[in-house]
């Protein structure tokens, strides 16, 4: 019987209400499919912080090491500088981990109603790079209280970063509906964005059977609203891949709804699962907050462990819960975080 060794980091404000329920779904599917998970939680982010001074302890990531996957919620509080979580947390353990791959997929949930006109079939997933472009935090701000203040942040991408993520980009259009838009605004950023085209278009050109189409940021945030169901894989620099899954959140019905993994392809370090969303810090604490996002997480860590079948029993229990009309208040129902894992779980 396999046995996965999982690090739990609820984090802060939602994440200790929803990523215990996930738990809980965890530990069902893991029973009707015979395998068995060992957890640790570590109770890091910004409510240590305000203890500790630091986000994790020195070793933290040293610990992370020594575990199969990381479950993890969310880090931030109102009270703790907006700048740090994804600084001293997220991105350390993404970059460190090598992760750079984020797994975002975006589809059609039953029994939701979606902020959209059509209701075709909605099935994509957003591969966004997760190590590079916008988010490397180079940069300085030069005398910033002064009339000639200024700040600068540059972008990086390379050309292993790109290849990297697009070769994963590619490999899963096969084992999909073959298609790959890749995301760009190179007629403006004409030095990162050509780039990114070019050795995207390079690797493109080792796929023919998968079709290759590129796609401006500002007519592909048009076309998720307009045209969905035309994606299906969405290959994406690490800014615009950030707004644009709160916009694939938001088209499923919530942000709450979306899960996601950063994944290291090469398994040479845990990969982490996380709901798409922040802490939400206005609704924490009152046992509201949409759970599914968090479960959802829960499939994709399961499925890059191979557990795949629990994975598909996850994803067939959640599609009941919502067709049985078990909805938090952010879908217009009335059913309480814990609800939710219940049924999913009765449905497993
Ligand atoms: P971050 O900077 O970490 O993204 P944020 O507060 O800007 O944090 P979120 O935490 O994602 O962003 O919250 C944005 C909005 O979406 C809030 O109004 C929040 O209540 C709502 N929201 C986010 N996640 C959920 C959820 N799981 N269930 C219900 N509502 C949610």
């Amino acid at each position: 019987m396999s046995n996965y060794k999982i690090a739990v980091v609820p984090g802060d404000g939602i994440g200790n209400e929803i990523v215990p329920e996930g738990l809980r779904v965890i530990e069902a599917v893991a029973k009707k499919h015979k395998f068995s998970i060992t957890t640790e939680e570590f109770g890091w982010g910004a409510g240590y912080y305000l203890e500790n001074g630091k986000f994790l302890p020195d070793d933290g990531l040293e610990t992370l090491k020594n575990f199969d996957a990381v479950y993890f919620g969310s880090v931030g509080l109102p009270a703790v500088d907006d700048t740090l979580p994804a600084k001293d947390y997220t991105f350390k353990v993404r970059t460190n981990f090598n992760q750079y791959v984020n797994y975002r997929p975006v589809r059609t949930y039953p029994g939701v109603t979606r902020p959209l006109r059509s209701d075709k079939h909605i099935d994509f997933v957003i591969v966004r790079e997760n190590t590079e472009g916008e988010f490397v935090q180079v940069g300085s701000q030069y005398l910033p209280d002064s009339e000639n203040g200024m700040g600068i942040d540059s972008s990086i991408f390379t050309r292993k970063g790109i290849e990297r993520v697009a070769h994963y980009a590619f490999k899963l259009a096969r084992t999909r509906r073959h298609k790959v838009t890749h995301i760009t605004k190179s007629n403006t950023l004409i030095n990162s964005l050509s780039y990114w085209d070019r050795v995207i278009g390079e690797v493109a050109a080792q796929y023919p059977d998968v079709e290759h189409q590129q796609m401006y940021i500002d007519n592909s945030t048009a076309m998720f609203v307009l045209k969905p169901e035309q994606f299906d894989v969405v290959l994406t620099t690490n800014l615009f891949g950030d707004i644009l899954s709160d916009l694939g959140g938001a088209i499923m019905g919530s942000l709450g709804l979306g899960g996601s993994g950063n994944i290291n392809p090469e398994k040479e370090y845990p990969s982490m699962f996380e709901p798409i969303h922040g802490s939400a810090p206005d609704i924490a604490g009152q046992n509201i907050a949409n759970p599914y996002g968090q479960i959802w997480s829960a499939a994709i860590m399961l499925e890059h462990l191979g557990e795949t079948e629990a994975a598909n029993s996850i994803m067939e229990a959640i599609d009941k819960a919502t067709t049985q009309g078990v909805l938090t208040v952010d879908l217009g129902g009335n059913a309480k975080t814990k609800d939710v894992a219940d049924a999913v779980i009765a449905n497993l």
